[in-house]
């Protein structure tokens, strides 16, 4: 399997070359030549096999320069019941007739990027030591992203995490989560100002080159190709949980920011998974939903970013959205540049809503869209409980009002279920006056000992430290 940028650049890719890098050379991000099908045997065999199993199959379509049984073993390692809760690692639960959640969640940091992250953090260990290399991975959080990257790189060798946050602007469940962790390889830099100095911070460490390359720099965004594809792997566990046969519709709604989740379905539907519709769910930045409903694509200015009671999908702009596009174009680069390089970089936005391919969004690719309020996400919260005596998250939330939007009668429909409710608490007050209840695990988590130092908002200072700390 080779891996081609959506940009049109000439070379191609394996696997393995794409791991530990980001953007292709010219900007645009990488996607497999073609997508693998799945045949009905093939469906019907995956449908008896434990998730690890499962994994190993669809990762070995798109990963063939690691050795079948090296990452048969990777698969194992990661995918296990001790670090996700059950052997059914992704269970799904009827909620009300015909809506169904499937839990992504019980993994160690509560959300569901700890899905892709821990499977990343193995493949990194194991790709670095067979090079005899070593990388030290900066980023910025403002919650879900840094720790679930934390949790993945905790001990491993070759790997150091530089995590940089707004200094007491993480809620204190989350901060304490990261800041306990006392492993020597991981470094929590609370920055003295707001998220996006993090982000500004990180960005000028990556543009000076030198730096980058005489300490080994990377990243681990939701632009990673090795993450998106391991999301792959739960559209078709839920499936085969909420049908009985091969030949049953299921429609999926993915709470959505970056759209690196939906994303995933989109190529597990690609594959021949029969998924009927990908309900996107956005809340108030609702960019996505926007292009969906009008063909048009506004990327939002900083101001017109609203910070929401989902803060995990409050976004600007969906990084990962420029692979469904190309294949929405029909792949065809010089058509992908056109809209995000040339009309997105002159006027902030495209406009497919004349095009053609625009109808295909729905007609052709299976997706739809929702938007949901401050107010519709307490009141979903409220009548969930109330109704189902079960509590919800506020990303999870606003997939289950999207959900309702669009029923198909005898179509099952999976929300995925993001985060676990206790990450939220303050919202859940909000909703219920009370707090949910706690994993045993996180009991008393605010109490540990802290292992974080604090910088200024100065990229100079957290270059001196990572310098520091590097040898
Ligand atoms: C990251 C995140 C999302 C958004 O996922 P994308 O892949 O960026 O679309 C939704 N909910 C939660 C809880 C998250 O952490």
């Amino acid at each position: 399997m080779n891996y081609l940028s959506t940009r049109g650049h000439p070379d191609r890719k394996r696997f393995c070359d794409i791991l530990l890098e980001g953007l292709a050379p010219d900007g645009g991000l990488y996607l497999p030549e073609q997508y693998p099908k799945i045949d009905t045997a093939t469906l019907a065999k995956w449908r008896e096999l434990p998730y690890a199993e499962l994994a190993f199959e669809i990762l070995s379509l798109y990963i063939d320069d690691i050795p079948p049984a090296d990452l048969k073993a990777i698969c194992a390692k990661t995918y296990t019941a001790e670090v996700f809760g059950t052997d059914e690692i992704v269970p799904l639960r009827e909620l009300e007739d015909g809506v169904y959640l499937e839990a992504l969640s019980n993994g160690p940091t509560l959300a569901f990027k700890d899905m892709a992250m821990q499977l990343l953090g193995n493949l990194f260990e194991y790709e670095l030591g067979r090079r005899g290399a070593e990388l030290n991975i900066l980023g910025a959080t403002s919650g879900d992203t840094g720790s679930a990257a934390e949790y993945a790189m905790r001990g491993k060798k070759g790997v150091r995490v530089f995590m940089t946050s707004p200094d007491g602007r993480m809620s204190p469940f989350q901060q304490a989560q990261m800041f306990s962790l006392q492993d020597e390889n991981i470094h929590n830099i609370a920055i003295t100002g707001v998220f996006d100095d993090c982000q500004d911070i990180v960005k000028a460490v990556s543009n000076d080159l030198g730096f980058k390359r005489k300490y080994r720099i990377g990243t681990v965004n939701s632009i990673n190709w090795a993450r998106l594809l391991a999301q792959v792997v739960y559209y078709f566990a839920g499936y085969f949980q909420a049908t009985a046969s091969n030949d049953r519709p299921v429609s999926f709604t993915v709470p959505s920011g970056n759209f690196g989740n939906v994303c995933a379905g989109h190529v597990a539907r690609m594959m021949g998974l029969p998924i009927q519709t990908l309900v996107v769910a956005t809340n108030e930045n609702d960019v996505l939903d926007e292009f969906f409903r009008t063909g048009i694509y506004r990327v939002r200015a900083a101001a017109d970013t609203h910070e929401t009671s989902s803060p995990s999908m409050d976004i600007s702009k969906a990084s990962n959205f420029e692979r469904f596009v190309f294949d929405l174009v029909g792949r065809d680069a010089a058509t992908l540049r056109q809209l995000f390089v040339d009309d997105l970089g002159t006027q902030g936005r495209f406009d497919l809503s004349g095009n053609p391919a625009f109808k295909q969004a729905a007609e052709r690719f299976g997706f739809k869209s929702s938007r949901s309020t401050h107010a519709d996400r307490l009141a979903t919260i409220r009548d969930t409980e109330k109704r189902f005596a079960t509590l919800v998250d506020p990303h999870t939330a606003d997939g289950l009002k999207a959900a309702r939007e669009h029923l198909v009668p005898g179509v099952p429909m999976v929300v995925l279920e993001t985060a676990l409710p206790i990450k939220f608490a303050e919202t859940l007050v909000e909703a219920l006056g009370e707090e949910p209840a706690r994993p045993k695990k996180f009991e008393g988590i605010e109490a540990l000992p802290k292992r974080v130092v604090k910088l200024p908002a100065d990229a100079e200072a957290v270059k001196a430290y990572i310098a520091q700390n590097c040898d």
